[in-house]
């Protein structure tokens, strides 16, 4: 355990999965794969002050939060950590961690590259960290642009973005290839079938 770990407010009990990766890379379908196939895993929700989409909840996909809500629970210290991405601001709830933590599971984080980065220097002997990749940057924009939530400006923008988080692969532990979503979600399985193995062994 690092001293930065020691002095953390929140002690971790379980593992702290973090999935990161450039926009349309898959997280979001590899993300509820791994919830179907194994119940011992469930998402943070996180907080954001981005639009709510049309087909988003408030509670389900994000908190919608306005730039004052955001503000009051960051005043409070509410947050894991909090990074912005694309111009909006995102962060982890320290209540949704603790929440799935204390009903003996393993919470899976998908955050961005500077989220993922925070999480490790505070938290590093629970984090567990997963870059997701497409095959290729053609792939990336394909699948961007199919999904069909962002309009053009928005897209190039989160391609910029998506051309940086790719030089930050080497931050995390594993490397994963969303060719194949079966095969990429069975691989991260097996990955938290061992951490969960590692983890248990380190802790008693
Ligand atoms: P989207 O707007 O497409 O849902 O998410 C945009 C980016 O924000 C994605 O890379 C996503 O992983 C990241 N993100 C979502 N929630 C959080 C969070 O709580 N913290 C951080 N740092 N990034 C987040």
């Amino acid at each position: 355990m690092s001293a930065e770990d020691q002095h953390y407010t929140m002690p971790p009990s379980g593992l702290l999965i973090v999935i990161s990766g450039p926009s349309g890379a898959g997280k979001g379908t590899i993300c509820a794969e791994l919830l179907k196939r194994d119940r011992r895993l469930a998402l943070s929700v996180s907080a954001t002050t981005r639009q709510k989409g049309a087909h988003e909840e408030f509670g389900r996909e994000y908190y919608f939060y306005s730039d004052e809500e955001f503000q009051k629970r960051l005043d409070e210290d509410g947050f894991l950590e909090w990074a912005e991405v694309h111009g909006k601001r995102y962060g982890t709830l320290k209540s949704q961690v603790e929440e799935i933590w204390d009903t003996g599971r393993d919470c899976i984080l998908e955050i961005d590259v500077q989220g993922g980065i925070q999480v490790y220097r505070k938290m590093s002997q629970a984090c567990v960290m997963i870059f997701v990749k497409a095959t290729s940057e053609e792939e990336l924009i394909r699948r961007v642009t199919a999904r069909n939530r962002e309009q053009p400006e928005e897209i190039r923008r989160r391609m910029l973005t998506a051309r940086w988080e790719m030089t930050q692969e080497d931050k995390y532990h594993y490397t994963v290839v969303n060719d194949k979503l079966d095969e990429v979600v069975e691989q991260v399985l097996e990955i938290i079938r061992e951490e969960r193995i590692n983890h248990a062994a380190a802790v008693h």
